[in-house]
């Protein structure tokens, strides 16, 4: 049985535990403060993102490739469907 951890296709990186909290936390390290969304647009746009037939595993968008947060973050960053 492997012991690899399974997380639901649905999750977030900041939802899939320390690890992926680590990871997210890294890449938004390399955005400077004044090129990120406020906070209140970031999780609009993750909403979006979460209830998206394109969100894949890993928390990844199938129409980009992209981790959706580090996307998100972005002030410049748009999403490649027009959703946000
Ligand atoms: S970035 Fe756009 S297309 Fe990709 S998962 Fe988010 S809402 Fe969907």
């Amino acid at each position: 049985m492997s012991s690899e951890k399974r997380y639901c296709r649905k999750c977030l990186l900041s939802e899939q535990g320390e690890n992926g909290r680590m990871q997210l936390e890294k890449y938004l390290a390399a955005i400077h403060k004044e090129d990120r969304t406020d906070d209140a647009a970031y999780e609009k746009r993750l909403e979006r993102c979460r209830a998206c037939e394109q969100l894949g595993s890993d928390a990844t968008c199938l129409s980009c490739g992209c981790y959706v947060e580090f996307r998100a973050i972005q002030k410049r960053g748009s999403c490649p469907k027009h959703y946000w």
